[in-house]
């Protein structure tokens, strides 16, 4: 083994075990209870460690680790799939023609600026080809987003699409379009499922059903703010 695979692996122990993984027993990352709750509690922190993950095969194509970015007080966070080609390019989510609507979405229904959310995704990093991530490149890398929702507090989250409502709510059976602008309980918080951004762009009679979901979010935080 080279010395640069041998530091490779210990990098990837100490990040495990910064998850809270312990070694005297077998680390299964596809059990989905597994939490990872040693993460810091500190944004720029685990920014940090997400720049430098090596947890899953996604590391070896990304271009960047697109951790995610708006504002850390954001009342709303939309979270998204995985990073498609311009997110890997730029760094950034939902940048592409799918972020164009996102934006459109977050600046013309919530009449809020982009930047006063914040945007993230359940992966990181880019799936080759913008496949589904895998569940093991979800698990290995959900530590992040549990911990990004659980430092920005939002009052709302928005799961745009049916990946990220899976992974979030652990419900694996219940499709998108009966989901869809239903409130949940998001260990404490409310979260509504919509439908992603892509998909809209492909089936655009969708968007109304987007629209009155967004108006739902909308309410919410017009209600707070009374
Ligand atoms: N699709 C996603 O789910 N996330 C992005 O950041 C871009 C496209």
């Amino acid at each position: 083994m080279t010395l640069e695979a041998k530091n490779r692996i210990l990098n990837n122990l100490q990040l495990l075990k910064s998850f809270g993984y312990e070694y005297h027993e077998n680390i299964d990352l596809h059990e989905r209870s597994k939490e990872m709750t040693f993460l810091p509690d500190d944004l720029n922190e685990l920014k940090k460690i997400a720049l430098n993950c090596n947890l899953c095969e996604l590391c070896k194509s990304r271009k960047n680790v697109v951790f995610g970015e708006g504002s850390a007080n954001a009342d709303v966070m939309f979270v998204g799939e995985a990073p498609g080609a311009t997110e890997d390019e730029t760094g950034k989510p939902f940048v592409g023609r799918a972020g164009e609507l996102l934006t459109k979405m977050i600046e013309r229904v919530l009449f809020v600026k982009r930047e006063d959310v914040y945007i993230a995704n359940i992966v990181k990093c880019r799936p080759p080809g913008n496949r589904v991530p895998t569940l093991h490149e979800a698990n290995s890398c959900k530590g992040f987003i549990k911990k990004q929702l659980e430092l920005i507090k939002p009052k709302i989250i928005v799961a745009l699409g049916r990946t990220s409502y899976q992974y979030l709510s652990e419900d694996e059976n219940t499709p998108i379009s009966k989901i869809r602008g239903k409130m949940i309980d998001y260990k404490g918080t409310k979260l509504i499922p919509t439908y992603h951004p892509s998909y809209l762009l492909r089936n655009p009679s969708a968007k109304k059903e987007a629209y009155e979901d967004m108006l739902k979010v909308k309410s919410i935080m017009d209600a707070r703010n009374d």
